[in-house]
């Protein structure tokens, strides 16, 4: 038997399918809800995350790279597997292997998947991705006419979709994302009227803010995993049922002690304490994704209270002031994301201590502690 870690993940399936359920709903049943479990499902597990919307009535998974595509297809998830960052040539055929779907950004991509199509004897649905405004992957919509025409010659290739992605789609003011919407939809008007192909652009921001961007079908990251993208802002401003965090994370305390007056805290003694404090020493630090920006800012509960960090977070040991809340021994519960009793930290709050978003907090924490899943 193997020794447990202190600190563990704790993934929710019942939070994750009522966030794809709650989705659904909001975009109605004609519009598919693609999951993206990119990043490991942002730090959730990608199979397991994936199979959890399965059961809620997915039946299109996004992906970064196609090492993501093929784990996932190995782990038995059927349905549309999209991979969105292109490929190594040398890795083509693995498209065909596992039935994935390539969102190409250049004309050579598709060229060379014909080359592989036709070896096979097979044919292959691929998808183009346009730059629209985010100025990162896709055929700009100058080139998108010709790209296209390419490759409606080349054989073995079938264009199945068109997508593109919006930049300022979390802001509460939607015109950006409204006009680069009126952009994409001529642009498919155009080249893709009366023909089968899957439309899609809207992301969390634009599911939540952008009702006229929902086209064919929507891809949803950080909602299915109960955040909203401009965090506490987008919880405040939702009606009616709300997203549900899927992730906590917790640790134990591994000791307690109390020091007097002016005891220097931590690497570089950045905290000096200015009456007697007592502190519980937890065994979690920046290699757990806890990290070192939260340094004298983060707080975590202890026995239903927070407790603030004191000075520096280390590699593997956080210290933190737990002088007023009573009886707090070794091996006592420590949420660092989460709940407890009537106080909990979310990711959102996490992310203003370290100057971040949700998404990267989620993704830390998730990616570098083991999960347990609860139904
Ligand atoms: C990550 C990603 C999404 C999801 O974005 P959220 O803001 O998490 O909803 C959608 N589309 C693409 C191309 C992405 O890379």
């Amino acid at each position: 038997m193997s020794a447990t870690s202190f600190n563990h993940v704790q993934i929710s399936r019942a939070a994750l399918q009522h966030n794809y359920r709650l989705l659904q709903k909001k975009i109605g049943s004609g519009v598919r809800l693609l999951a993206m479990v990119k990043a490991d499902a942002y730090g959730h597990g990608m199979e397991e995350a994936a199979l959890s919307f399965a059961h809620a009535g997915c039946h299109d998974f996004g992906v970064a790279e196609l090492t993501e595509g093929v784990r996932l297809r190995k782990s038995g998830l059927k349905g549309n597997i999209l991979v969105f960052l292109g490929f190594d040539p040398a890795d083509a055929a693995l498209f065909f292997d596992f039935e994935l779907t390539p969102v190409i950004f250049d004309l050579e991509s598709a060229e060379v998947l014909s080359r592989v199509a036709l070896q096979r004897n097979q044919k292959i649905a691929i998808q183009i991705k346009v730059d629209c405004g985010m100025s990162r992957l896709g055929v700009l919509p100058n080139d998108l006419r010709d790209v296209v025409k390419k490759i409606k010659g080349l054989p073995g290739v079938q264009l199945s979709g068109l997508c593109s992605h919006f930049p300022r789609a979390d802001e509460a003011d939607a015109t950006h994302t409204a006009a680069q919407t009126s952009l994409f939809a001529e642009l498919v008007k155009e080249l893709a009227e009366n023909e089968e192909l899957t439309v899609h652009t809207a992301n969390s921001g634009a599911i939540l803010y952008c009702p006229e961007s929902r086209f064919d079908m929507v891809r949803a990251g950080i909602s299915l995993y109960g955040y909203y993208p401009d965090g506490h802002e987008g919880a405040k401003r939702a009606e009616g049922e709300k997203l549900r965090p899927a992730m906590s994370f917790s640790t134990r305390v591994l000791q307690v002690k109390t020091v007097p007056a002016g005891s220097g805290i931590s690497y570089g003694h950045t905290f000096v304490t200015e009456h007697e404090t007592t502190l519980a020493v937890l065994p979690v630090g920046y290699e757990d994704g806890f990290l070192r920006s939260l340094s004298g800012r983060a707080e975590v509960l202890v026995k239903g209270k927070r407790a603030r960090v004191l000075g520096r977070v280390c590699m593997n040991l956080t210290m933190v002031d737990v002088t007023d809340i009573l009886n707090v021994t070794a091996g006592d519960e420590v949420v660092i994301l989460g709940a407890q009793g009537d106080e909990e930290i979310d990711g959102d709050e996490i992310a203003q201590w370290m100057n971040s978003i949700s998404y990267e907090v989620l993704c830390l924490f998730g990616n570098t502690n083991e999960r347990r899943y609860i139904t």
